[in-house]
């Protein structure tokens, strides 16, 4: 009797265990296991340090354009001496939401290249426009983040300003921005020098205000700029305005009409030549530009900040 009730609590105890692991195996059988880096490789086909190869391979980093070496640029360019009849058609304050992608349009239909000088909160906010304006092969620059006059900046918001700008270009396009266009070309001499040499960006003014942020009209905005025009010309629009790419087609037929041909402001700078020195003994050489750090439009602000209107 005492033997038998032993043998119960041991089977009893037997059946208990058995079923208590078949239990637990089945909990761990449910667990998601991270599988060793072998059986990964296996399922992602790649190279394992057993697998590998022989021959040394290097990981594929992130790819970090390598800036193009540049030929000597000026710190300022307010228009360029061309031998041919080049003209760059700049656009600041984008990317727009509605009107960019219209102007894109036009210039695609054309075969026209152009620049944008892109706000940074806005390429942050619409990153495949700024993608867009890239891969249709136009040049992307810098037009601060948030539009503020740069003259009137602390050292450290002036920085961010310009970081944060060519930051949020380089992550929707992976380009590295030459290029900085200073809102209402508030600039001095002490910024121009300092974006020069710690962001390695060049101060791209204008020559021909098409005034279009305070003229809305598309008629004014084609006959002032197709009338201004001249070879080696920046010309400045704006693509937040719907009569600047109302506009454009009228100033892009008629310009090309006349001969010109549209190139990035990389390109335009590409091809300046030298300016003529007058060496008449005594005479001061005459800059066809104002002098650096004189921008060449007025420094007057805008009473509605650009980027705060549609
Ligand atoms: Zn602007």
């Amino acid at each position: 009797m005492k033997l038998k009730i032993w043998s119960f609590a041991a089977l009893a105890f037997a059946i208990a265990t058995v079923h208590f692991t078949a239990a637990s195996l089945a909990a761990k059988a449910q667990l998601p296991t991270r599988p060793s880096i072998a059986a990964e490789a296996a399922v992602t086909g790649l190279p394992t340090v057993v697998t590998a190869p022989l021959v040394e391979s290097t990981p594929t980093p992130t790819p970090v354009p390598t800036p193009t070496p540049l030929p000597p640029r000026k710190a300022t360019y307010n228009k360029c001496h061309v031998a041919g009849s080049e003209i760059a058609m700049t656009f600041d304050d984008g990317p727009h939401p509605k009107l960019t992608p219209m102007l894109l349009d036009m210039m695609k239909e054309r075969g026209i290249k152009g620049t944008f000088f892109l706000v940074g909160k806005n390429v942050a906010e619409y990153p495949e426009i700024a993608q867009r304006i890239v891969a249709e092969g136009h040049e992307v620059a810098n037009h601060s983040w948030a539009h503020p006059q740069l003259t009137k900046l602390a050292p450290d918001a002036l920085k961010k300003e310009i970081a944060d700008t060519n930051a949020a270009i380089y992550q929707a396009t992976g380009i590295q921005t030459t290029l900085m266009r200073p809102p209402y070309g508030a600039i001095n001499a002490a910024i121009t020098k300092r974006i020069n040499e710690e962001f390695g960006l060049t101060i791209a003014m204008w020559s021909v205000d098409s005034i279009d942020w305070r003229i809305r009209n598309a008629e004014h905005v084609t006959k002032l700029i197709t009338e201004k025009a001249a070879p080696g010309a920046i010309i400045l629009a704006h693509d937040i305005h719907p009569s600047t790419v109302q506009a454009m087609p009228a100033v892009f037929d008629t310009l090309s009409a006349k001969g010109y041909k549209f190139v990035t402001m990389s390109e335009l700078i590409a091809l300046d030549l030298p300016e003529p020195i007058r060496t008449t003994a005594g005479a001061q050489t005459a800059p066809a530009t104002p002098p650096t750090g004189t921008p060449a439009a007025p420094l007057a602000p805008r009473a509605t900040p650009a980027t705060t209107t549609p």
